[in-house]
């Protein structure tokens, strides 16, 4: 079958390998689509070999089982779904409460296995995955239902997280319409009453903000932060959420979170938001504010995820490439110019 494995640090091979081999408890999926996310271009720009091997990158999988392991009880071939990102343990702590995102058994800061970032992952024509990973989508098209498993998971994750915050007459900011931004701005609209803000340095994505739902864009800028302290009466926003998670994006949800608001980090940009302890009146952190550092989601927000797109209130704005262009897409996500989700076709 073919393949877009990364075989070194900034290289990229369309190759031939073998169909996966699976043990009786995994499934072997047929793939449909695969999403490319940001974090393909990391892992891509990542300075060393990540293992030994080569690696299919795609953690955003759609398809339909091919063959199903010897152990397995309950999924037959032919069936259509899309893969839950989190490989974890299921029984630690975490995991027994539903939080398998946050699954301890990799380690207090490290995340589960996850297919195409350690294990082979889904640009390809197969691939192998644990049978628990798989969530059946029904008749939702596969383009549209690959970037649910991340893109859809972590924006519906970050915002169950800080429904408390978004209450009727609250302002919620989306900073970075890219391939989350564009679905969390879906998902504000579908699952809360709050007023949505959308900021990015492109005038386009703004304009994708708006067909999404947003109620008013801002381009990002050093005014940013006044603009939104000036649009909710000074108090600033009932909830944050940073798909960029650099420094400037921190800041600017420093300085405009709203107190008892919640700023969510769910780009891995690498920023530091300063936050400092201090009295009323100090700079920056408004008192009861919450930051959270937001990966991925459990398996309910997958389904309730799924659940908003097969009725039509979650659509993913999708760029098609065959996977032999995927090097293509993956340049063009770089260059910052996808609207929405790029998604291969083996
Ligand atoms: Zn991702
Ligand atoms: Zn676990």
């Amino acid at each position: 079958m073919q393949a877009l494995q990364l075989t070194g640090p900034q290289t990229l091979e369309l190759r031939e390998v073998p169909v996966p081999e699976i043990g009786p408890s995994d499934l072997l999926l047929r793939v449909a689509a695969a999403g490319i996310c940001h974090s393909d271009l990391h892992v891509l720009h990542v300075p060393f070999r990540m293992r030994e091997e080569p690696l299919t990158l795609g953690h955003e999988i759609a398809g339909t089982i091919e063959a199903v392991g010897s152990e397995v009880v309950g999924r037959r071939a032919g069936e259509r779904g899309i893969v839950y990102l989190c490989w974890s343990c299921g029984i630690c702590r975490e995991c027994v409460s539903g939080n398998e995102n946050v699954c301890m058994a990799a380690g207090r800061t490290a995340m589960p296995p996850c297919p195409g970032l350690g294990p082979d992952g889904g640009m390809a024509e197969y691939v192998r995955i644990p049978a628990s990973s798989f969530v059946p989508i029904g008749d939702l098209d596969f383009l549209q239902a690959a970037p649910i498993a991340d893109a859809g998971l972590s924006s519906f994750h970050a915002i169950a997280g800080a429904r408390e915050q978004l209450r009727p007459g609250s302002t919620a900011v989306v900073i970075g319409i890219g391939g989350l931004g564009h679905v969390a701005v879906q998902i504000l609209r579908a699952t809360t009453a709050a007023t949505v803000v959308a900021v990015d340095i492109s005038e386009d994505k703004l304009a994708l903000a708006t067909d999404c739902g947003a109620h008013e864009g801002l381009l990002a800028g050093a005014g940013t932060a006044a603009a939104i302290l000036d649009r909710t009466d000074g108090r600033g926003a009932a909830a944050v959420f940073d798909f960029v998670g650099a420094d400037q994006t921190a800041k600017l949800a420093v300085e405009s979170v709203a107190p008892n608001g919640a700023y969510r980090m769910i780009g891995l940009g690498g920023g530091a938001p300063e936050i400092t302890a201090g009295p009323a009146g100090g700079p920056g952190w408004p008192w009861g504010a919450t930051v959270r550092k937001s990966y991925g989601g459990t398996r309910s927000d997958l389904i309730d995820s799924i659940g908003l797109a097969r009725t039509g209130r979650l659509r993913v704005e999708i760029e098609r490439f065959d996977l032999a262009d995927g090097r293509e897409a993956l340049d063009r996500l770089d260059r910052g110019l996808i609207r929405g989700r790029a998604v291969l076709v083996p």
